[in-house]
């Protein structure tokens, strides 16, 4: 499988989203064909949230990088529940996973988000 190589510099897009779990930074680094990297910060969690968060982000990241859709891959968090979220009721009260897979999807369709 060919990875898209990541260069050493590269713009980034920090999306915050307010969610039941807390602010969750999710930032896209990006060339000039799109997202290939991806962090997750939760604003407060650490310890075994914050692993979590690295492995996603890793995993994620790879998956750009091999040339999965920003789509394909929010497809897999699109819906998940947390202790903590709604997604019945949705916006601010989804889930902090689910509210990934809004942040892979909004991406690109405004350059301040
Ligand atoms: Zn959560």
């Amino acid at each position: 499988m060919d990875l898209r190589s990541k260069p050493l510099v590269f713009d980034e897009t920090t999306a915050r989203v307010r969610t039941p779990c807390g602010n969750v930074f999710v930032i896209l680094g990006r060339d000039d064909d799109g997202p290939l990297d991806m962090r997750l910060v939760f604003g407060k969690a650490g310890g075994c949230v914050a692993t979590w968060a690295e492995v996603v982000s890793r995993l994620v990241s790879l998956m750009l990088r091999a040339g999965f859709t920003k789509q394909e891959i929010g497809y897999e968090f699109r819906g998940l529940a947390c202790q903590r979220g709604d997604n019945e009721r949705g916006g601010e009260q989804a889930s902090c996973l689910h509210q990934i897979a809004e942040v892979l999807d909004r991406d690109g369709q405004n350059p301040d988000s």
